[in-house]
C-alpha cells in the first residue's frame, strides 16, 4: 500500500464536505438514501473514535424541493429566503438520520467576516471544540441570510469548498475529504475530455495546476474545480491533507480512511 495513503489512516479529526449534487437527484428531489448513508458512515466513523465535522451544501437545493420550485430564482433575497427554508429542512433531516444512528448534531453557520475577526474567530473555535468534546457532530454551512457572496455565482467567493478548508484550519483537523460528483482531479475537464487522466497525488498547487480546472455546469453547485483547488491551497499551507473523491457512494469515506487509493490526495508530503 502507498505510504502516503497509509498516513491517512492516522487522521483523528476529519472535515467532510458534501456538495449539493451528492445530496440531490438531478431531477431536483432530495436523495434521502444518500443523506441517510452519509449520516450512517459519519456516525460509524465517530463510533470508531474519529472526530468528524460535516460541511454540507444543499440549502438552496432542498429549499427549492420543499417549496416545489423547479428553478433557482434570480434575485439574491429570493435565493436567501429559499436557503432559509432549505437549511431548516436539511438540518431536520440530518438530525433524524443521525439520531437513528445514536448521534447528536449541532448546527454551525459561519460567514467570512466572523472567522476574520479575532474575537469571533476564537468564539467559533471554542464552539467547535466544545461540540467535539461532547461527541456532537458539527454540521457547518455558510450563513446564507447575511452572506451575499455565497449566492452570487458570478463572484464565486465564499463557496463551501473554501469554507471547508477554513473549517479545517479553525479546528486544526488532520484531513479534509471533499466529496464531489467527480472521482478526483484530472489533467483536463473529464466531462468534456474523455481522455482526461486522474492524478493520484498532487503536492503543490501551481498556476499550471489551476489552469487545468475547467468549468463545471451543475444545476445547483456554485463551486467547480477551481474552488476545490483553492481549498486545497489553504489545506496545503496549513500542512494538512485533502482527498477529493466521488460522493456518489459515500462509503468511499471508509475506504479513504483505510488508506485505499481513492480519489486524488493533496499533500505536501512526498
Ligand atoms: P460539486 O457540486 O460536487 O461541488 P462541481 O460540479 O462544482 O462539484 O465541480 C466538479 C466538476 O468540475 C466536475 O464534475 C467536472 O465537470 C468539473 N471539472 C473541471 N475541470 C476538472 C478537472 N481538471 N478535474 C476534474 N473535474 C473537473
Amino acid at each position: 500500500m502507498n505510504n502516503l495513503r497509509e498516513q491517512i489512516k492516522k487522521s483523528k479529526r476529519i472535515v467532510v464536505k458534501v456538495g449539493t449534487s451528492t445530496l440531490m437527484y438531478s431531477n431536483g428531489a432530495i436523495n434521502l438514501q444518500q443523506m441517510e448513508k452519509l449520516s450512517f458512515v459519519l456516525s460509524d466513523l465517530r463510533n470508531s473514535g474519529k472526530e468528524v465535522i460535516l460541511v454540507s451544501s444543499g440549502a438552496i437545493g432542498v429549499g427549492l424541493a420543499r417549496l416545489n420550485l423547479t428553478k433557482r430564482p434570480v434575485t439574491i433575497p429570493e435565493q436567501q429566503a429559499i436557503a432559509a427554508v432549505g437549511q431548516t429542512e436539511l438540518m431536520s433531516l440530518y438530525s433524524q438520520f443521525f439520531y437513528h444512528y445514536g448521534h447528536q448534531i449541532g448546527q454551525v453557520l459561519l460567514t467570512k467576516d466572523v472567522v476574520d475577526f479575532p474575537v469571533s474567530r476564537q468564539n467559533t473555535i471554542n464552539t467547535f471544540e466544545q461540540l467535539l468534546a461532547k461527541k456532537i457532530i458539527p454540521i457547518v454551512n455558510e450563513n446564507d441570510t447575511v452572506s451575499v457572496e455565497e449566492l452570487d455565482h458570478l463572484t464565486r467567493f465564499g463557496d463551501n469548498d473554501t469554507l471547508s478548508a477554513i473549517v479545517l484550519e479553525l479546528t486544526q483537523a488532520d484531513l479534509l475529504i471533499m466529496l464531489s460528483d467527480i472521482d478526483g482531479f484530472y489533467d483536463k475537464n473529464p466531462s468534456t475530455h474523455p481522455d482526461a487522466k486522474r492524478f493520484d497525488t498532487i503536492h503543490a498547487i501551481s498556476e499550471e495546476t489551476l489552469s487545468l480546472a475547467g468549468d463545471s455546469s451543475t444545476r445547483f453547485g456554485t463551486g467547480g474545480m477551481i474552488t476545490k483547488l483553492h481549498a486545497a491551497q489553504i489545506v496545503l499551507e496549513a500542512n494538512k491533507s485533502m482527498v477529493l473523491a466521488d460522493g456518489s457512494d459515500v462509503t468511499v469515506l471508509f475506504r479513504i480512511l483505510e488508506g485505499k487509493e481513492e480519489g486524488t490526495l493533496f499533500t505536501k508530503d512526498v
